[in-house]
């Protein structure tokens, strides 16, 4: 780079592209639980993108199981798609994955991680129990935060790999993917379900997003927690109501967000469609 590149921004090959606010060009993503719903949605997106990432890595606890079965066959066709087994709920596998993500990079860094992953028990506050409690928030919540911490160097490496100190979603991010039902304002769609330790697990993503906002600003870290909508995928739509949203609709939504955001929204709590949610 030389002076004629000051204030440009280019891509991860050094191609001057046209706007920071207008588009989303990382050159390596991990998503976490990649094999189905908006999981899969992610990994679809970003390989038809006008310049793909060169490495998308798709977290699966099960690669060789039924449920994976899509992935692996997008995945046969996409030398660019690495399958990588990951239970967020297991820290040992978070550090293997963590360690193999790296082996494939080389010597350079993660530029997005999505924390995905995410489950939800149809419970009432009557009926919740401990089991529940603790299955839900270790997913959802201690995931997230066990894997910001094992990525962590890999998404140093990767804001330091990129020219220009703005926050961005190109040069390093972690997108937690939360829910408007961790929303204590608003309590969205009460009547539908109380579901309450999903809800405590949200409202504590949305917690940690934050406590992750401050803590990686610092390191040229970006972090959001996101509410893709309420979607056509197997967690939406088990009730006897359609959700509104395809996952293509939410995913692309998101990706625009993912491609607008900066250092004013680092923290913040959004929606599929930019909009602040309130906490
Ligand atoms: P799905 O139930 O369709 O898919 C969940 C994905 O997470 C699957 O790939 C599943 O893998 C994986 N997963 C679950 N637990 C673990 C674990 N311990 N380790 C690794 N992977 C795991 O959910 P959605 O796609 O709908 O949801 C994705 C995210 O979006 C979640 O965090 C959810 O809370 C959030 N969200 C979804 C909404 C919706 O309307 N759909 C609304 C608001 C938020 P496997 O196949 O092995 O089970």
């Amino acid at each position: 780079l030389s002076e004629k590149e000051t204030s440009a921004f280019l891509d991860w090959e050094g191609k001057r592209r046209t706007s920071s606010m207008t588009e989303l060009c990382v050159r390596s993503v991990l998503v976490t639980g990649a094999n189905r719903g908006l999981g899969l949605g992610f990994v679809q997106h970003f390989l038809r993108m006008p310049k793909p990432p060169q490495w998308i890595f798709a977290g699966c606890r099960d690669p060789t199981g039924q449920r994976a079965q899509e992935l692996k066959n997008l995945a046969s066709k996409h030398p660019n798609i690495i399958i990588i087994p990951l239970e967020v709920a297991d820290p040992s596998s978070i550090k293997a994955a963590a360690a193999k993500v790296g082996e494939h990079l080389g010597g350079s860094g993660l530029n997005l991680l999505i924390n995905n992953a995410g489950i939800a028990r149809p419970k009432s506050l009557d009926n919740e129990t401990l089991e529940s409690m603790s299955e839900v928030y270790t997913t959802n919540t201690i995931g997230p935060l066990l894997m910001g911490q094992a990525f962590l160097p890999l998404l140093k490496k990767a804001a330091q790999g990129s020219p220009g100190s703005e926050l961005s979603c190109s040069k390093a991010a972690v997108i937690n993917m939360s829910s408007y039902a961790g929303s204590i304002e608003d309590m969205y769609v009460w009547e539908f379900g109380q579901v309450v330790s999903y809800r405590c697990s949200k409202a504590a993503l949305n917690m940690l997003s934050k406590c992750q906002s401050l803590a990686y600003k610092e390191h040229g870290i970006l972090c959001v927690a996101l509410h893709p909508g309420w979607v056509q995928t197997d967690m939406g739509g088990t009730g006897s109501f359609k959700p509104p949203l395809t996952v293509d609709d939410s995913v692309q939504g998101m990706l625009k967000v993912l491609s607008s955001i900066s250092e004013k929204e680092t923290g913040a709590f959004l929606d599929w469609e930019g909009k602040v949610i309130p906490w």
